[in-house]
């Protein structure tokens, strides 16, 4: 990415980026585990529910994961019957179940009374599995852990291997961490399962492994490449993962403008055209997103802050070569996932403008305008 170029000539911000290139490097990454160990790879929309990357994705990937009617629904207006699509959530609901069973190939039911209440009447192309939680906790955070205590999130194993349940399903369906950059935590995950089913799993047709890892940053894929063809050979099934983060985080730019900067107690505040309400997570986890011109033995600090009226709209104290001054561009990285689809227009502030970035061009595919802001406040009386 060519950074002065694109302050250069971008037009306004705030603008959100996604390197086109980048995109396909990842989804490259995918496409060449597919090849060597013969995965299902499916993009998990919810991180970035774009149709410009579900397009872009389409050929390197066997379909969509979905959480919603609403992801399920888009999804199939984009595979048009070409691929896959897998849903699981805690959320189901009767009166969207007869429409979801049009649009979905896999389920995998969250808990043993979802599938009681769901799997009767399902259509025979439908295939059906159950989450399951393994009790394996990778994450020191609880908010994060699916295995943590009194987790919502999938059928207790102990509690599926005393049932009867294994026997009613087509498929199992894992997701027990997040950002992981390394294959040990699935290892563990499949020898406790082999451990608990053995012999079983050949009645199954697949199982979802989730997402969570970032195969874009590990260079060594061998162990799970290794991990899946044994379990295919094993047991005679598919194997499919349903990363997100993979796909979009690292080909995601934030760029914005220092529209005000003083000082406060001491420190420089840099006022943003953007602000946490373009990437919630800051906030919410209370992290400090990567910025490009931050350099950590740089002369200059600044706070950078959103422009909206809450105190802690903050995104950190950084690091800078030359003093941030008004009309200055900033960039963030690693923005791309679970930024602009939790994003929001709090105080009023629009929504950044969406470009591609390939081969050294900027191109406009989004601009969200006054009237959208309106459409979504306007009532009927
Ligand atoms: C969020 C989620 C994913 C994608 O996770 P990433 O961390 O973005 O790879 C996949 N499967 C399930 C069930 C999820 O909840």
């Amino acid at each position: 990415m060519n950074f002065q170029l694109i302050k250069n000539s971008l037009p306004n911000s705030p603008a959100f980026i996604l390197n086109t290139d980048e995109l396909v490097k990842n989804l490259s990454v995918l496409n060449s585990l597919r090849k060597q160990c013969g995965c299902k790879v499916l993009y998990s929309i919810k991180s970035l529910p774009l149709t410009y990357v579900m397009e872009l994705a389409k050929p390197f990937i066997d379909g969509f994961s979905v959480s919603s009617l609403f992801e399920a629904r888009l999804a199939n207006e984009v595979l048009m019957g070409q691929g896959n699509i897998h849903l699981t959530t805690p959320g189901l609901r009767v009166d969207e179940w007869h429409e979801m069973t049009t649009l979905l190939t896999h389920i995998s039911f969250n808990s043993l009374t979802q599938h009681q209440c769901f799997s009767v009447n399902t259509p025979d192309n439908l295939s059906i599995g159950l989450r399951i939680n393994p009790k394996l906790s990778f994450l020191k955070d609880y908010r994060f852990d699916p295995c943590g205590p009194y987790s919502k999130l999938g059928v207790d194993i102990d509690e599926l291997r005393e049932s009867s349940y294994f026997n009613k399903i087509n498929g199992l369906h894992i997701h027990n961490l997040f950002s992981a950059t390394d294959f040990l935590p699935l290892l563990k995950t499949l020898e406790k399962l082999r451990y608990y089913f053995g012999k079983k799993l050949t009645q199954l047709d697949w199982i979802n492994l989730g997402g969570g890892y970032l195969f874009n940053q590990i260079s060594d894929q061998s162990l799970f490449i290794d991990l899946v063809k044994q379990l295919k050979q094993d047991y005679k099934l598919e194997i499919i993962i349903e990363p997100g983060k993979a796909v979009v985080d690292t080909a995601g730019y934030l760029v914005a403008t220092v529209i005000d900067c003083f000082q406060s107690d001491g420190k420089t505040i840099a006022i943003l055209d953007t602000s946490i309400n373009h990437n919630p997570e800051v906030f919410e986890f209370q992290y400090t997103p990567e910025l490009c011109e931050h350099d950590p033995n740089a002369e200059y600090l600044s706070i950078l802050a959103g422009s909206t009226c809450l105190a802690g709209d903050v995104f950190g104290e950084y690091r800078f070569n030359t003093p941030l001054t008004m009309g200055d561009k900033v960039i963030f990285k690693q923005v791309g996932a679970y930024t602009l689809i939790k994003a929001n227009r709090f105080n009023g502030y629009n929504f950044p403008d969406i470009y591609t970035y390939k081969g050294q061009q900027l191109e406009k595919i989004k601009h969200y305008s006054f009237k959208d802001y309106r459409q979504q406040w306007l009532t009927n009386s």
